[in-house]
């Protein structure tokens, strides 16, 4: 499979759409698959982060202008996703889920990515560059597991094959563990419908931009 591919070349003659009122995405499988590699790999990379959220929403709505880095204000056309920090909601721009379901590869990967960034802010963590995930450029984030999942381990890059064979026992038993956590989220849910929206008004503290120049991750 063919990894390097030219996300610029894709959003050209992209529009986001004109949207009304914000589209529950949640349950959509990818998105599904994406949080539980997001739940893993954060419970392998910072185990001690607990997350405050029963279970997390992800939405595709219009942006609001963020704050960047140096407390810049970023125009809402230029971002992709918004998460507030510990918050449980996770806001995806029409344009990122546009390509994040679109069946290429390398967007599916950048969408797992951009949902284990965003899923870092709903445990609190700030954009910040001493966490490569966390990072403001697209060519720092990276999540071996997102890259397995798209790509297969025959197709999966040589240094995320190390982290995962290095972390083998940690993702079993984070897999577990987030498994339980499920069950138990699903009952309590269930038994307290509806859920407490945490979607939050407020100016979002993390933004995620779209990579200013195609990153090949080959
Ligand atoms: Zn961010």
């Amino acid at each position: 499979m063919k990894r390097s591919t030219l996300l610029a070349a894709l959003l050209v003659g992209l529009a986001i759409p004109a949207s009304a009122g914000a589209a529950d995405v949640t349950a959509v499988h990818a998105v599904q698959r994406d949080l539980a590699l997001a739940s893993t790999f954060w419970a392998v990379e910072q185990p001690t982060l607990v997350s405050p959220c029963v279970a997390d929403q992800v939405l595709v709505t219009t942006m609001q202008d963020g704050i960047g880095d140096g407390g810049a204000l970023i125009p809402a056309a230029d971002v992709w996703a918004e998460t507030a920090l510990g918050a449980c909601s996770i806001d995806i721009a029409p344009v990122a889920w546009a390509l994040g379901t679109s069946g290429d590869s390398g967007t599916s990967e950048m969408f797992c990515v951009l949902i284990a960034h965003e899923y870092g802010h709903t445990l609190g963590l700030p954009d910040t560059e001493s966490i490569p995930l966390m990072s403001s450029s697209w060519g720092r984030r990276d999540d071996p597991l997102c890259d397995q999942a798209v790509y297969g381990w025959r197709w999966t890059l040589h240094k995320d094959r190390e982290w995962i064979a290095a972390n083998r026992s940690e993702l079993r038993m984070a897999t577990i563990e987030r498994k339980a956590r499920d069950a138990a989220a699903s009952a309590q849910v269930s038994a307290s419908q509806p859920a407490a929206s945490q979607a939050s008004a407020s100016a979002p503290a993390g933004v995620t931009q779209p990579p200013v120049t195609p990153t090949p991750t080959a």
